[in-house]
C-alpha cells in the first residue's frame, strides 16, 4: 500500500487541512502544531493494522446482514486505555463476545458477525469541553479528559493538556492487541466446543444462569450432533473476529489512510469497521467528508433528533453506490423513544431502496447520572431498548441486524440490576470504565440469553 493519496484522483482524500478547514468538531486543541505534524508524519509511515481485504471480507459480511442473512455482535469497552492492554484484559473481553456470538448464532440461525470495540477506541468525545470538580481549595475546571488518544485521565493540568505523542502509543497498544486477538482467533482458544464449556460453567455455576439451562442443553446437542456428523475440526477451532472504534481524531485517522495497491482506493487501515459517531455526524463536517471517501465498512450513530431525510442524506453523502455492507446505521434512541422514533427512519429507507444494516445500541440512549454520583445506566432499560428494536422490525418486516454494545469480561460494577442485581450502593465497589459504563462478565452473559430468546420468538 501506498502511504500516499494521489493527487488528483477520484479517490483522492482531502488533506487535513481541507478537513479541517470544513469544521471538525470534537477536536483535541493542540498546543504545539509542530509536535502535531511530526506525529502525524511518524503514523504515515508506519505500516497497516488491518488489511484492505480484511476489510473487504468484513464488508461481504455486513452486506449479508443488510439482507437479512446474519447478525452483528459488535462491543467491547467504551474507552479502552493504555493500561488496560494486558493479555488478561484482552483475552476476558474476547471471551465474553466469543460466548455471546455462541449463544447468539444458535438462536438466530444465522451466522454472527463478531466485532470488537477494541484495538482503537481511545478517543471520546464530550458533552462539555471542561470538567469541573470541588478540590480542598475551591471548584478546579479543566480540559475534559478525551480518552487516553488525547490526553491523561488524572485531574491535574499537565495530565489534562493534549498530547499528540499519545497517537503514536495508541497505534502501538493497538497493534499489540490486535496481534493478541489474531493469535487468540486461529490458534484453538476460540475453539466453538470451549467456548460452549465455558458458558455451560457460567449455566451449572450459578442459580442466576440456571435459567438459561434449557437453551445451553440445547446447544450441547447440536454440537454433539455436529461431531457425530464429523463436522470438520479445523472449521470449529477458529473464529473471524474483526476491530472498529469511533474514528474520530482526523490526525490519526488521516495518517492511517493508505491507497490499496489492489484498487487504487483509499482504506482507513487503523481498524476493519469504523464509525461516526452522533456528536460528529454534521453532513457537511468533516467526518462525513473524510468518511465518504475511504472504502471501509462505516457506520453511523442515529440518536434521537435524526429526520427520515437525514437518513437519505447520509446515505446519499457515505454510500451513493447503495453498495450492501458499506453502511451501518447504529441506532441509540433510548427505550422510551425507539419504539416511536426508529419506524420513520427504516419505513423511509426502505421506501427508497436502501442496502443498509440496521444495529441497536441500547446503551448510549439510556445513561444517567446515579445519586451516589457515578455514571450508570439500568441492565433492564438496556433489555428494553433490545426488545424496542425487535419489536419495530418485526412490525415493519425488516431485519434487526445487531447488537452494539459496551462490556468488558470483568466483574466490574458499572451498570445497575440484572440476575445479580446490582444497586447505586454497589458501584463504588468496582467501577473502573473511565468513561461510560460497561455491562459486566455476568450481564453481558445474561444479555446474550435474553437476546436469544428475544430471536427465537422474532
Ligand atoms: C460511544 O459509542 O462511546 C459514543 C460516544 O456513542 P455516541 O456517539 O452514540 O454518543
Ligand atoms: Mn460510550
Amino acid at each position: 500500500m501506498d502511504p500516499a493519496t494521489p493527487a488528483g484522483s477520484a479517490a483522492a482524500v482531502p488533506s487535513l487541512a481541507e478537513l479541517h478547514a470544513l469544521g471538525a468538531a470534537q477536536q483535541p486543541a493542540y498546543p504545539d502544531r509542530a509536535a502535531v505534524d511530526a506525529t502525524v508524519d511518524r503514523l504515515r509511515t508506519m505500516p497497516p493494522l488491518v488489511f484492505a481485504g480484511e476489510c473487504d471480507e468484513l464488508k461481504d459480511k455486513l452486506a449479508a446482514v443488510s439482507r437479512g442473512e446474519a447478525f452483528v455482535l459488535q462491543g467491547g469497552d467504551c474507552a479502552e486505555t493504555l493500561a488496560g492492554v494486558t493479555a488478561d484484559n484482552v483475552r476476558a473481553k474476547l471471551r465474553v463476545l466469543l460466548q455471546m456470538a455462541v449463544v447468539l448464532t444458535y438462536a438466530a440461525s444465522v451466522p454472527v458477525v463478531k466485532v470488537g470495540r477494541l484495538a482503537g477506541q481511545y478517543a471520546k468525545p464530550r458533552s462539555s469541553d471542561t470538567e469541573t470538580r470541588s478540590t480542598p481549595g475551591g471548584d478546579l475546571t479543566l480540559p475534559a479528559y478525551r480518552g487516553d488518544a488525547v490526553n491523561g485521565y488524572d485531574f491535574t493540568a499537565e495530565a489534562r493538556v493534549p498530547d499528540p505523542h499519545r497517537l503514536l502509543d495508541v497505534y502501538n497498544a493497538s497493534a499489540a492487541t490486535l496481534n493478541l486477538v489474531r493469535a487468540f482467533a486461529n490458534g484453538g482458544y476460540a475453539d466453538l466446543r470451549q467456548v460452549h464449556t465455558w458458558n455451560t460453567d457460567f449455566v451449572k455455576g450459578s442459580p442466576l444462569g440456571a435459567k438459561y439451562e434449557a437453551l445451553a442443553g440445547e446447544i450441547d446437542r447440536a454440537l454433539t450432533f455436529m461431531n457425530a456428523i464429523g463436522v470438520d475440526s479445523e472449521t470449529l477451532s477458529r473464529v473471524d473476529f474483526h476491530s472498529s472504534h469511533e474514528a474520530l481524531i482526523l490526525e490519526y485517522e488521516h495518517s492511517l489512510t493508505r491507497i490499496d495497491s489492489r484498487t487504487g482506493l483509499p482504506y482507513d487501515v487503523s481498524g476493519h469497521f469504523v464509525w461516526i459517531g452522533e456528536r460528529t455526524r454534521q453532513l457537511d463536517g468533516a467526518h462525513v467528508e473524510f468518511m465518504s471517501r475511504i472504502q471501509n465498512p462505516i457506520g453511523i450513530k442515529l440518536g434521537p433528533t435524526t429526520t427520515p431525510d437525514d437518513v437519505l442524506a447520509y446515505a446519499a453523502r457515505l454510500n451513493p453506490h447503495n453498495e450492501p455492507g458499506r453502511l451501518t446505521f447504529i441506532t441509540r434512541f433510548g427505550a422510551g423513544k425507539i419504539r416511536e422514533g426508529l419506524p420513520p427512519l427504516i419505513e423511509k429507507a426502505a421506501a427508497e431502496g436502501l442496502q443498509v444494516a440496521w444495529i441497536c445500541d441500547p446503551m448510549h440512549g439510556n445513561g444517567f447520572t446515579a445519586p451516589s454520583g457515578y455514571k450508570t445506566r439500568r441492565f433492564d432499560d438496556v433489555l428494553d431498548e433490545v426488545q424496542g428494536f425487535f419489536d419495530v422490525h418485526r412490525a415493519l418486516g425488516t431485519w434487526p441486524g445487531g447488537l452494539h454494545v459496551e462490556l468488558t469480561g470483568d466483574n466490574v460494577t458499572e451498570c445497575l440490576g440484572g440476575g445479580e442485581e446490582l444497586t447505586d450502593a454497589d458501584l463504588a465497589n468496582r467501577y473502573e470504565s473511565v468513561c461510560d459504563p460497561r455491562l459486566n462478565r455476568v450481564q453481558s452473559l445474561e444479555m446474550a440469553f435474553l437476546v436469544a430468546e428475544m430471536l427465537r420468538k422474532a
